[in-house]
């Protein structure tokens, strides 16, 4: 695990560097679903801070396990009846794809008096099968969850088709990327030019890095295949 961070560390180094990016603007989020506690813990002792889960009951007991020390992100499915508990366990949402999820973690926000940083997911692609709202849907969004004020607008997120060659993911980070340059120029953050994008996994961080990612979600790479 040591050499596979260490190995992913390098190339999103690279990849920031061969477009003249700041490197230390990237986080790694390493992606822990269906992994367990233990191999969790090995990743925070070689310094990983920043862990992503998609499954509410798992997360809430690895969360309860592991303490404070981590900053959790949720990139999981939020039903809105599962609001709450998302609300109450973790520090980040990635995948905001409605109101109806928006007002419901906002609520609950505001009975815990917290404040979290959200991502509102795209489907960039436009599959059906696919969460996440429109590109024509994202900006009316965005506008809501600006008003409201437990919810702090971090940036989009998108995932795009599964491909084995990474370039073909290259068309769908840079479409998100001109979305979030749309936000900036029609001024709709108070954050100007500060729209973070949440793309890239184990197959293609380094186009997504070169493509403006500032999270990139990796699971496989780092902690090997899931069973
Ligand atoms: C599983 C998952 C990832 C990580 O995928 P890998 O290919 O294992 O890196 C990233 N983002 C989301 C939303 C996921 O569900």
């Amino acid at each position: 695990m040591k050499e596979n961070i260490a190995k992913i560390k390098k190339l999103i180094t690279s990849a920031a560097e061969k477009v003249g990016r700041d490197p230390n603007e990237i986080i790694l989020l390493a992606v822990s679903k269906r992994k367990p506690v233990s191999q969790i813990d090995e990743a925070v002792a070689l310094g990983q801070l920043d862990f992503g889960e998609n499954y509410l009951q798992d997360a809430k007991e690895k969360i309860s396990a592991l303490g404070d020390n981590i900053t959790w992100h949720f990139i999981g499915h939020i039903q809105s009846n599962k609001a709450k508990l998302v609300a109450e366990l973790f520090d980040t949402v990635h995948t905001i794809d409605r109101l109806k999820v928006a007002i419901a973690l906002e609520k609950r926000l505001a009975s815990l008096n917290k404040v979290m940083p959200v991502y509102v997911q795209v489907n960039i692609s436009k599959e059906e099968q696919k969460s996440g709202v429109s590109p024509e849907e994202m900006g009316p969004l965005v506008r809501e969850i600006l008003n409201l004020p437990h919810l702090s607008f971090a940036g989009l997120m998108a995932m795009p088709p599964y491909a084995t060659d990474p370039e073909k993911s290259r068309p769908y980070f840079r479409s998100l990327r001109i979305l979030a340059e749309e936000l900036v120029h029609k001024k709709l953050t108070e954050q100007s030019g500060k729209v973070g994008l949440s793309m890239g996994m184990s197959g293609d961080f380094e186009v997504a890095v070169e493509e403006g990612a500032t999270v990139v979600r990796v699971g496989t790479a780092i902690f090997g295949a899931r069973i």
